[in-house]
C-alpha cells in the first residue's frame, strides 16, 4: 500500500531581480509513490532537484520555492491528506516531527551551536507532546539507549561532539517521536567511511525497530545499494528511471543511470572509470526534448525535439528514454553498436 503518492509535482524557484523574473524548474513534473515500510532512494548529481523534491514533499516550502502544480498525498493509517491543502504553517509543523520527520543534510544546520543538546530535544518533544519533566527524561533516555547513545550527550554543546556523534544525535532527534515517514537528506555526506557505516547501520536499526518508511536522498550510489528497496534516478528536475534496486543496479535501462553506475569503483577492476561527459544543464533554461541529450552518446534528432515519457517497462521498472521504446530500432541498433 502506498503511504505517499506524488503526481506531476512542479516545484520552481521564482525570483525577481531588478524587475526581471527568473524561474528555476528544480522539480518538473515528477510522479512516484512510496510503499509503507519500504526504503525508497532518490539519486542523481548535485543540482538535479532531489533535495528540492524532499523539501516539497515534506512541506518545507518557503519563497523563492513555490509549488506550481501537482499533488502530494499521504495515506496514513487513520488519515489521508494532501499536504498542499495545508495552507497554515502551524498545520504543516504539526505534521512534521510527529508523522513525518527530516534528517537534514549537515547536523550543524539542526543543532543550535549555543544551546545544549537537551534544549533541542525539549523544543521537539514539548511542541508535540504534553509530558512532565520525568516523562520527558524517560522517553529520551530509552530512545538514546536504543540507539547506543548515552544520556550525558544531553548536557553537551554541539561543538563538543565529533561529526559522527552529532549526526547520531540529529538522527535520534528526528526519530524520537516515532514518525511514520522519515526523510533523510544526504545523511552520510561529509562523514568518513567508518562513521558512514555506523550511521547507515543506525538508520537501518531505527527503521526495523520503529517499522517506519524511509525516503533517502543521496548522490552516493553505494549507500542506495546498501539500504534501499527501490530507487528513483533524477536528472535535471525529472525522474528518468525508477526500479527495484536489484534490477536497476543489475540492468540499468537509462544511459544516465548506466553512466552513474559505471563511474563507481569496483574491487579488482583497474580499468578507467567512465562518467557522464559535461555537466548538468541550467534548470533556468533546460534543453528541449530529452534533457540528457547534450551528454548522451545515443542521442538522435528525435531526442532533441521530443520529451520521452517515463514509461512502465514492467511491473517494477520505469524509464524515460526512447531507447526503450519498441519502435525505436534506430536508437537500439546504435546503442548496441556503441557498447
Ligand atoms: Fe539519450 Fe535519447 Fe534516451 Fe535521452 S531519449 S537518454 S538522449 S537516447
Amino acid at each position: 500500500m502506498a503511504i505517499l503518492e506524488v503526481d506531476n509535482l512542479k516545484a520552481y524557484y521564482v525570483t525577481q531581480t531588478f524587475g526581471r523574473s527568473s524561474t528555476v524548474r528544480a522539480v518538473d513534473g515528477v510522479s512516484f509513490h512510496v510503499n509503507k515500510n519500504e526504503i525508497y532512494g532518490i539519486a542523481g548529481e548535485s543540482g538535479c532537484g532531489k533535495s528540492t523534491l524532499l523539501k516539497a514533499i515534506s512541506g518545507l516550502v518557503k519563497p523563492p520555492l513555490q509549488i506550481l502544480g501537482g499533488e502530494i498525498r499521504y495515506n496514513f493509517a487513520d488519515q489521508q491528506l494532501n499536504i498542499l491543502d495545508l495552507k497554515d504553517e502551524k498545520q504543516r509543523r504539526r505534521l512534521r516531527g510527529a508523522r513525518i520527520s527530516l534528517i537534514p543534510q549537515g547536523s550543524m544546520s539542526v543543532l543550535n551551536p549555543v544551546r545544549r543538546i537537551k534544549k533541542s530535544f525539549e523544543d521537539v518533544i514539548y511542541a508535540h507532546l504534553d509530558v512532565s519533566e520525568g516523562e520527558f527524561e524517560e522517553l529520551v533516555k530509552n530512545h538514546l539507549e536504543a540507539l547506543g547513545l548515552d544520556w550525558t550527550v544531553m548536557h553537551t554543546y554541539p561543538h563538543q561532539l565529533s561529526g559522527g556523534m552529532r549526526q547520531r544525535v540529529t538522527i535520534a532527534l528526528s526519530t524520537i517521536l516515532r514518525p511514520e515517514i522519515i526523510f533523510a537528506d544526504e545523511p552520510t555526506t561529509a562523514l568518513d567511511v567508518v562513521v558512514q557505516r555506523g550511521v547507515i547501520q543506525l538508520i537501518k536499526k531505527i527503521k526495523e525497530e520503529q517499522q517506519n518508511t524511509l525516503i533517502l536522498v543521496t548522490h552516493d550510489m553505494s549507500v542506495h545499494a546498501t539500504l534501499c528497496d527501490r530507487l528513483a534516478v533524477m536528472y535535471a528536475g525529472e525522474i528518468v528511471e525508477e526500479g527495484d534496486v536489484k534490477s536497476l543496479f543489475g540492468s540499468p535501462k537509462h544511459p544516465y543511470t548506466s553512466m552513474l553506475l559505471s563511474s563507481l569503483p569496483k574491487i579488482g577492476d583497474k580499468s578507467a572509470r567512465v562518467s557522464a561527459p559535461g555537466a548538468p544543464p541550467s534548470l533556468a533554461n533546460p534543453p528541449a526534448g530529452c534533457r540528457f541529450h547534450p551528454r548522451c552518446p545515443y542521442a538522435v534528432d528525435r531526442c532533441r525535439q521530443e520529451t520521452p515519457a517515463l514509461r512502465q517497462l514492467n511491473e517494477t521498472h520505469r524509464v524515460a528514454c526512447f531507447l526503450q521504446e519498441a519502435g525505436s530500432m534506430e536508437l537500439q541498433g546504435r546503442a548496441a553498436n556503441e557498447q
